[in-house]
């Protein structure tokens, strides 16, 4: 038997920070995993999928080269070579996390553990004990239950494909659907988002959200709601996906069919009754302190409890969950201030809660919307889109939650995230001087 003081399953964001927090204290550790360690945001996720994003930006101020007076002949885009810098700016993730665990004096153990107790995992045919064990296994893309779901891709598929797509049909509607949809309708696909739910975008503040949905719409992307997909046939190089849109029979031809339809948590194979540890659809069950509420001495972080599937989410989450394994819960998590980006073209950002959540909480707030595409700074970068909504609670002036589309998102919303994190008023962030001309100097007037 192999005994270690703290196992992480999973070699990703969540698990390779945990065991790092807690190797630095000294303890015996282990990460175990079945596949490639590194995580997904770097190897099939965030990093890869935001190198197209790039190039896709880049051809779109390409094509638009002649508004700002630079004249360009015969332009291409040439999808191999997008494809070769995204393999080029992703390679070695592996690699250099395996040489680090080995560097850190941390053991990296291959296979797919089950638990045999609350305390002992089966390797292979080895049994490891930890007083800590962390399940980080992530998430998967959904199982799609209609005939014919063998046809259809997941997003590791489109982001190494060597071709554009001519039709790109999407399953769901969230981040990825948006994000890659984007990406391809730059490239010159048709591009159709499809729902079941009658929103698309549905985690986004829905007046940004339909802003990002109808400048979508601008760049030809068609977004389908209450549209479930009820079969895929596939001939030749042809896929034809049966739909009934708004109750009605549909039938699109494609000849790519994205699966977007969300991330289940990976938990199935680690028989978790054997280990007393509860889950649910989400993932993993926990507390504040990421412990299983069943069996004191696991933990769940990242995409395997579900709560925010994002990289930076998956870090702080291992983070906290190894030092609460080493001093017992003294930390838990706090999801207020987490800012996140969905990288459409151009990006939508946002902090704290939406205006139908502050309401829904009881909070006297009241909106701040400005649409800035003929501002000055926007005009100058030639952005044709831009639109803000910052939510203030009434009398303090406390920022409750901050919404931007338009370039510069991602970036900008730091300052609001560090606004709701220190308590920092609106009137204190509108007295800040801004450089100009930036996208941030606008932020003054998104507080009324
Ligand atoms: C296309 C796409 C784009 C994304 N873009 C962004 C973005 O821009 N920004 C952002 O913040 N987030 C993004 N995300 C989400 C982000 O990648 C994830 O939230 C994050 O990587 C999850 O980290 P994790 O450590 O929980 O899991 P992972 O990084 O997935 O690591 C899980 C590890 O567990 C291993 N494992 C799984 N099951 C088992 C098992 N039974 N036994 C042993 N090992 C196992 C796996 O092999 C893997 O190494 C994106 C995701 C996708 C799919």
């Amino acid at each position: 038997m192999h005994i270690y003081d703290f196992i992480a399953i999973g070699g990703g964001s969540a698990g390779l920070t945990a065991a790092a927090q807690v190797k630095s204290a000294g303890a015996k550790v282990a990460v175990v995993d079945h596949g490639a360690i590194g995580g997904l945001c770097s190897l099939n996720g965030c990093n890869p999928k935001k190198v197209l994003v790039r190039s896709a930006e880049v051809w779109d101020e390409v094509r638009r080269a002649a508004d700002f007076g630079v004249a360009l002949d015969a332009e291409r885009l040439d999808w191999s070579r997008v494809v070769d810098r995204k393999e080029t700016l992703t390679k070695g993730v592996t690699q250099g996390s395996e040489e680090s665990l080995a560097t850190q004096d941390i053991d990296l153990v291959r296979g797919a553990p089950r638990f045999i107790s609350p305390t002992r995992l089966q390797v292979n045919d080895e049994i490891y004990e930890a007083a800590g064990i962390l399940i980080a296994t992530g998430s998967h893309p959904r199982r799609l239950e209609f005939p014919g779901s063998k046809f259809v891709h997941t997003s590791n598929d489109l982001l190494g494909l060597r071709r554009i797509p001519q039709t790109l049909v999407t399953i769901g509607a969230g981040a990825v659907a948006f994000e890659l949809g984007q990406v391809f309708a730059r490239a010159g696909s048709q591009v159709i988002i499809t729902t079941p739910n009658s929103q698309a975008l549905p985690m986004l503040d829905r007046e940004i959200a339909d802003a990002v949905i109808e400048f979508s719409r601008s760049v030809s992307i068609r977004v389908l709601t209450n549209a479930r997909v009820r079969a895929v046939q596939r001939t030749d190089n042809q896929s034809t996906i049966e739909l009934d849109v708004e109750g009605k029979a549909t039938v699109i031809n494609s000849d790519y069919v994205l699966n977007a339809a969300g991330r289940p948590a990976s938990v199935d194979g680690l028989d978790l009754p054997r280990g007393n540890v509860q889950a649910d659809k989400r993932g993993i069950i926990v507390t504040e302190f990421l412990r299983s509420p069943s069996n004191s001495h696991i933990f769940a972080a990242g995409d395997a409890h579900g709560r925010l599937q994002l990289s930076p989410i998956a870090s702080y989450e291992g983070r906290i969950a190894g030092r609460n394994f080493l001093e017992g819960d003294v930390e838990r998590v706090n999801y207020d201030s987490v800012p996140r980006a969905v990288f459409t073209i151009p990006p939508v950002a946002m902090v704290g809660l939406t205006e139908a959540e502050a309401r829904k909480r009881g909070l006297n707030v009241t909106a701040v919307v400005r649409d800035m595409a003929e501002w000055k700074v926007y005009g100058i970068a030639g952005e044709v889109k831009a639109k803000a909504k910052v939510i203030l609670e009434y009398g303090s002036g406390r920022i409750v939650g901050a919404h931007i589309f338009g370039a510069g998102a991602a970036e900008m919303i730091h300052v609001f995230a560090m606004a709701i994190r220190f308590g920092i008023p609106a009137d204190e962030l509108k007295r800040m001087v801004y450089v100009y001309p930036t996208f941030s100097s606008v932020l003054p007037y998104l507080l009324a």
